[in-house]
């Protein structure tokens, strides 16, 4: 495949949901992998629909992703403008629904807003919905009913109307998608959809076909939900004369929700506390507002990886890989009909795989934001240790700090039910020797604090159960953690010694009030 030209499409509407990312990835994929062109096309035709702040976040999203454009809005190219309402302006729409209008296969409608909810209501009062087709088009008010003098005297009086294509009766219209095979729709099935709007706007189904045939896009590769469209699309790349160089179809799974049933939602993400986009978006209420994969913890690789696998799959074992790596096995072949489950615990186990291969020093640099965040100000080679030792131990970059607080501060609350379960009052002096042997040791590394405890353990007579479990719940608050000795020289011997302290006081407190 070569000369391959893609195109991701996104309507400037809102955030950028996660499944419009997949979309953008596999096409970013494709023409990666067959050294073709990656476009991103804004399709803000649709005013009332227009969100400020929504192109800026898809443009954003893509960057974080890694999936740069090759030609887009901002980044050029010979087939631009990349804006449909930038496209408009240059008339590039209206002549082909003119053409549609000339060759018979579009019409004037000049119905008002108030005659088709009339019409509207009439047909639901016989429990029918009515669809502007072949079936209900000539008793309508459009230039297939009226005179052509009344048409013309209409136009020229500047009368509101649209265009609409006039889809045939009796007709099977064939799609052969790449993922689902043929698909057949009948023709009766389908609307004389709108092509040139009231306002001179140009409708979707319009703008995006003539675009895909200007841009000389090869495949369309987008959500399923478009698969209806398609239909409309394909006769209209046969009136326009453009059949033969007709993009081919790859309409993609849905996304499931966690559950697996039904498709994944803003509101799956609201109620689960997971998120569904992949940034934050800020909107003027809180309720509109939300975090993305990014603020929650993840790293865009990890992301990158998981969406691939939300409907397609290598056909090997091998689950991690990098962008670069994806874009070699990619193939539509292997993308599958049926909806993939959006599976949270999956995409923090990519996270975590991803976490666990990067170095100490790569890490530091993404959570010392994050500390900054918290008002932790600790240097680069502090960090960079505490993530060695954190890192096996989180899924979520947020972890690091959630989990691993009690390196940046003081310990909040101590597991008071091991602490009665474990605490005896009468070993105090004992676990006070320990720490005056821990504040004499000279070299206050791993290796020494762990012959220090060892010694204690058989000098003590206790175990190491006895001992392990109130060392680290005294440094750290709770049994978990990373590995006790070198989290003890990371803290070093001032930090350990103030609490252990601090900790016995409290554990003798504890057990004394029971
Ligand atoms: N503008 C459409 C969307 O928002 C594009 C669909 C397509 O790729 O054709 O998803």
């Amino acid at each position: 495949m070569t000369g391959v030209r893609v195109r991701f499409a996104p309507s400037p509407t809102g955030a950028l949901h996660i499944g419009g990312v997949r979309t953008a990835l596999y096409n970013y994929l494709l023409a990666k992998k067959t050294g073709g062109t990656f476009i991103v096309r804004i399709e803000d035709t649709d005013q009332t629909r227009y969100i400020e702040g929504a192109e800026d976040y898809i443009m954003e999203s893509l960057k974080w992703c890694g999936l740069l454009p090759d030609e887009g809005p901002g980044i050029g190219g010979d087939y631009g403008p990349y804006r449909q309402s930038e496209r408009k302006e240059k008339g590039l729409y209206k002549k082909y629904a003119q053409q549609l209008i000339d060759n018979g296969h579009a019409y004037f409608a000049f119905d008002t807003a108030e005659e088709l909810t009339a019409i509207r209501s009439k047909f639901e009062a016989e429990k029918k919905t009515f669809k502007y087709s072949s079936a209900t088009r000539m008793d309508m008010t459009n230039s297939l009913t009226l005179s052509a003098e009344e048409t013309q005297k209409r136009l020229a009086s500047n009368e509101p109307y649209t265009i609409r294509l006039k889809v045939p009766a009796d007709e099977l219209v064939v799609i052969n998608d790449l993922i689902r095979g043929e698909v057949t729709f009948q023709s009766n099935e389908l609307d004389d959809k709108i092509m040139l709007k009231s306002d001179g706007m140009p409708t979707y189904h319009m703008a995006n076909i003539v675009d895909d045939h200007l841009m000389k896009i090869t495949h369309v590769i987008r959500g399923e939900e478009w698969l209806p469209s398609t239909a409309h699309h394909v006769l209209l790349y046969r009136y326009l004369g453009w059949e033969e160089e007709m993009p081919q179809f790859a309409h993609l799974p849905l996304i499931l929700k966690p559950t697996g049933k039904g498709k994944l939602s803003k509101r799956d993400g609201d109620k689960l506390g997971i998120p569904v986009f992949p940034l934050s978006w800020d909107a003027a209420t809180p309720e509109d507002s939300f975090q993305g994969f990014r603020e929650f913890g993840f790293l865009s690789e990890a992301v990158n990886n998981f969406l691939a696998f939300l409907g397609w799959n290598p056909g090997t074992e091998q689950e991690i890989f990098s962008l670069n790596e994806l874009c070699e096995a990619f193939s539509l072949e292997r993308i599958g009909k049926s909806g993939a489950r959006f599976d949270f615990e999956k995409a923090k186990w990519f996270n975590q795989q991803y976490i666990i291969t990067m170095t100490d020093e790569k890490l530091a640099e993404l959570i010392q934001p994050l500390l900054l965040g918290k008002g932790y100000e600790f240097d680069q080679d502090y960090i960079a240790s505490f993530c060695g030792l954190m890192k096996e131990r989180v899924s979520l970059l947020t972890d690091f700090v959630d989990v691993g607080y009690y390196f940046f501060e003081d310990v909040r609350t101590y597991d008071e039910k091991n602490v009665r379960k474990r605490w005896k009052t009468d070993r105090r002096d004992l676990f006070e020797s320990l720490s005056i042997a821990l504040a004499s040791t000279e070299d206050f590394n791993a290796e020494n604090v762990e012959k220090v405890v060892k010694t204690f353990i058989e000098t003590s007579g206790l175990k190491f159960g006895e001992v392990f479990p109130i060392l680290r719940i005294a440094l750290a608050g709770s049994m978990s953690g990373p590995d006790l000795f070198k989290m003890m020289a990371l803290l070093g011997k001032e930090r350990v010694a103030e609490r252990l302290k601090k900790a016995f006081n409290y554990f003798d407190e504890v057990c004394l009030a029971v």
